[in-house]
């Protein structure tokens, strides 16, 4: 009997913290953590407590719901990204999160149920997905309200030659121009990267935090915290010529000794993995052979030590190498993450 999953997720919070200081250095402003969708799958409220520890007080998630679940960290605030709904007004009254207010809209609805209680804004200089457009902003469009932060979003912050950056840097610096006193805020990992004039007063990286590589700037600098670790099912020889799961996708060109493994799509490890994932032993990298299935995967362990039921396994997921093998986003490949791993936090 076990009293445990046969997966789970080894959560490195020396590097998360050691990634996190990165960002601040290299930004030099107030430096806040995304933490939305789960603490981009590690755990929201671990992440938080360990990042409150070295001086993170600004936190992001995406909705009130997300909000119901966090453990805001004693002295930090709580910022809700997408906002204010109408059919959110009673949750927000109740809560102590500060929204982020991404339209006209909001900021009335905003007046009408807490005209005295801090709240954030968003101003869209050219993502076009949320916030209120550069072209129609006003101050006065703040007026009656307790404005704690503005802020924006950079669309290509992953490409530092991409002319965009530039673009929606000069529009949100024009308009703190006419901002006097207030806090400004542009960037994510990916903008913190791409150098001082992007920092303004404060930024809000999540990817790099986790171990996601946001930006060729962060290359080398950012420690992988996340390695997902399975359980040997069972192990077999085959002889050569012999195929391997669904669809015989593979045949062995010499005798091989395989190992089967607990792992599929509902932990995230999706068939884009097929010929591209590798399970680590004792330092070795095996490549995952066949399909991925639902719940399994097959390796070629015949170059590791003899591995026996019930063995352990890392599987190979440092976020930039896996992101490029699998085709999936460094962002899929942390939130796909799900449930069924146990979380332990080194
Ligand atoms: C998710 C998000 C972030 C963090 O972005 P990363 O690319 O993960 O660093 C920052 N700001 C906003 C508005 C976001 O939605």
């Amino acid at each position: 009997m076990t009293d445990h999953p046969p997966l789970r997720l080894k959560i490195d919070m020396d590097a998360l913290a050691a990634n996190w200081r990165w960002f601040r250095d290299r930004a030099g402003v107030d430096t806040g953590a995304a933490v939305k969708t789960n603490g981009y799958g590690l755990g929201a409220n671990a992440v938080a407590a360990r990042l409150a520890t070295e001086g993170c007080s600004i936190f992001y998630v995406t909705t009130w719901a997300e909000a119901a679940a966090f453990d805001v960290p004693p002295g930090a605030s709580l910022r809700i990204l997408h906002g204010v709904l109408p059919d959110q007004a009673s949750v927000a009254r109740a809560s102590n999160a500060i929204p982020v207010l991404n339209s006209p809209e909001q900021l009335q609805l905003w007046r009408e149920i807490a005209p005295n209680r801090p709240c954030d804004v968003m101003v869209d200089t050219g993502m076009n997905r949320l916030g209120i457009s550069w072209r129609d902003f006003r101050t006065d469009m703040l007026d009656g309200l307790n404005i704690n932060i503005v802020h924006s979003h950079l669309a290509c912050a992953d490409e530092p030659n991409n002319p965009m950056n530039f673009e929606q840097m000069s529009r949100f610096r024009e308009i703190a121009g006419t901002l006097p006193g207030v806090r400004m805020s542009l960037s994510g990992s990916g903008g913190v990267c791409l150098g001082k004039d992007y920092a303004f007063d404060h930024v809000r990286p999540g990817l790099g935090l986790y171990g996601g590589v946001p930006n060729p700037a962060a290359s080398g600098h950012i420690r992988q915290v996340v390695r997902p670790e399975t359980q040997v099912i069972q192990t077999r020889t085959i002889p050569s010529g012999d195929i391997v799961g669904y669809g015989a996708t593979w045949q062995a060109r010499r005798e091989t000794r395989l190992a089967a493994f607990n792992l599929g799509y509902g932990d995230g490890y999706l068939r884009s993995f097929a010929g591209a994932g590798e399970i680590i032993v004792a330092g070795k990298r095996l490549p995952i052979v066949g399909r991925v299935s639902m719940d399994i995967v097959v390796a070629d362990v015949t170059e590791a030590a003899p591995l026996r039921e019930g063995d352990w396994v890392e599987v190979a997921y440092d976020l930039k190498t896996a992101s490029t093998a699998s085709h999936l986003s460094q962002y899929e490949l942390l939130t796909c993450l799900g449930p069924r791993y146990e979380r332990i936090y080194i």
